[in-house]
C-alpha cells in the first residue's frame, strides 16, 4: 500500500538489470513527465510509476499495441488518473481502448471514473461487485484515508524542528502533495468495470497477446494478473509484491495455492502494483511460507480461545524478517489478523 519512494534512477537500474535482452533491443527507454515515469520493459510495454509530484499510490502498466493502448490500474483518485491519462499522451498518440483493474482496492481503481465511456474497464466480477458496494466506508479505504490528516500533522511537526534546508523543502513538498490528495479524495465516485471476467480473458491486439488471469483468491477475492506470454512479463497488482502485501481483505488460506499457480506461468519478470520489478521466484516461495506460518499461528491461537486482538500480541513471525525486512506488527498487520478470524468464522 505504501507509495514507492525509490528514485527514478533506482527503478531504471532495476528495470535495466532485469532485461537480459539481446543487444539490439537492450536500449530500454524511459519517458518522464511531470507526474509519471514510463519505463519500457519490452517493446511498447511500460512499467508506470509516479514521480511524487502527485500522490498516485500504485504502479500502472501501459501496453501500446499496433492500433491502440491498454492501461492497467487507474491509481487512487480522479486527479491521479487524469495525470496518468495526460502523461500517456506523451508516450503514445494511440488511443487507450481498455483499462484493466487488477483488483477493487481504492489505490488501484478509484481513478476509474475519469475514463470516458468509449474505454471499456475490465475487471473480475468480484471487483465489479465490490466497487458497486460501499467501498469508501469499508475498513480498507476508510483506514488508509482516515490516517492521512494525522500523517500531515506529523510532517508539520517535523518541519517545525527541521533545520536542514533540503529536508525542509522535501517535507514542504510532501505536505503539499498530501494536502492536494486529501482534496482529490473528496471527488472519488467508485466506478465499476464495464466488462467482467471470472477465470480468464485473452485480448489479441495487433500482434500482441494479453492474458488476464484470475489465479484464485488471495489478496482479494478477485485479483487478476496481466500476463504477456511472448514478452514473458506478468503484472501482478498486489497479489504478489516484493514486500509483504496487505491482507485486510485477503484469503490467506488460499493465497498460497494461488501463488503456486502464479509460479507456473512462464514469465521472467514480475511487475508489481507497488515497489520495484523483480525476477526471483524465490520471493514468491518466501511469501508463501510467511502466509502459511501466519495462517497456522492464527488458527492455533483462535483454537486456544484468544480473541483476534489478543492473538495479535502473541504472533511471532520474526523468522520472516530476513526475507521481508519491512515486517512489522502495526495497524495494517492487525487488520490482516482480524480478517483471518473472519475467514475462519465463515468456513
Ligand atoms: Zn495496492
Amino acid at each position: 500500500m505504501n507509495p514507492s519512494t525509490l528514485s527514478k534512477f533506482a527503478i531504471a537500474l532495476a528495470v535495466a538489470s532485469l532485461l537480459a535482452l539481446p543487444t539490439a533491443q537492450a536500449q530500454s527507454k524511459t519517458v518522464t513527465t511531470d507526474t509519471h515515469s514510463f519505463h519500457e520493459v519490452a517493446d511498447g510495454v511500460y512499467f508506470v510509476v509516479g514521480t511524487g509530484s502527485i500522490f498516485v499510490q500504485s504502479n500502472s502498466l501501459l501496453i501500446v499495441n499496433e492500433d491502440d493502448a491498454i492501461l492497467v490500474d487507474s491509481h487512487v483518485t480522479p486527479d491521479a488518473a487524469k495525470a496518468l491519462i495526460k502523461s500517456v499522451k506523451k508516450v503514445t498518440k494511440k488511443p487507450v481502448r481498455y483499462l484493466v483493474n487488477t483488483h477493487y482496492h481504492f489505490d488501484h481503481a478509484h481513478g476509474n471514473q475519469v475514463f470516458p465511456d468509449n474505454i471499456e474497464i475490465i475487471g473480475h466480477e468480484y471487483t465489479r461487485e465490490r466497487l458497486l458496494g460501499n467501498v469508501l466506508e469499508q475498513t480498507t479505504a476508510a483506514t488508509f484515508t482516515g490516517g492521512i490528516p494525522g500523517q500531515i500533522k506529523g510532517m508539520r511537526g517535523k518541519l517545525a524542528s527541521e533545520t536542514d534546508p533540503a529536508k525542509k523543502a522535501d517535507l514542504e513538498r510532501e505536505i503539499n502533495v498530501q494536502e492536494a490528495h486529501v482534496k482529490a479524495l473528496k471527488e472519488v465516485i467508485p466506478t465499476p468495470p464495464t466488462m467482467t471476467m471470472r477465470d480468464k480473458m485473452t485480448l489479441f491486439r495487433g500482434g500482441r497477446e494479453i492474458q488476464l488471469i484470475h489465479l484464485g483468491r488471495g489478496h482479494t477475492g478477485g485479483d487478476i494478473v496481466v500476463f504477456l506470454p511472448e514478452e514473458r512479463i506478468v503484472f501482478t497488482g498486489d497479489l504478489m509484491l516484493p514486500m509483504l502485501a496487505y491482507g485486510g481483505d485477503g484469503f490467506v488460506n488460499e493465497w498460497d495455492e494461488t501463488l503456486e499457480r502464479l509460479k507456473s506461468l512462464p514469465f521472467d519478470v514480475i511487475l508489481p502494483g507497488h515497489g520495484d520489478p523483480f525476477t526471483d521466484k524465490g520471493q514468491i516461495t518466501n511469501f508463501q511460507a510467511y502466509l502459511r506460518d501466519l495462517w497456522a499461528q492464527v488458527v492455533e491461537l483462535k483454537e486456544q480461545g484468544l480473541t483476534a486482538d489478543e492473538a495479535i500480541g502473541k504472533l511471532d513471525l520474526d523468522a520472516h524478517k530476513e526475507n521481508f525486512p519491512g515486517l512489522s506488527y502495526n495497524g495494517i498487520f492487525e487488520l490482516g489478523v482480524r480478517r483471518i478470524y473472519k475467514v475462519i468464522d465463515a468456513q
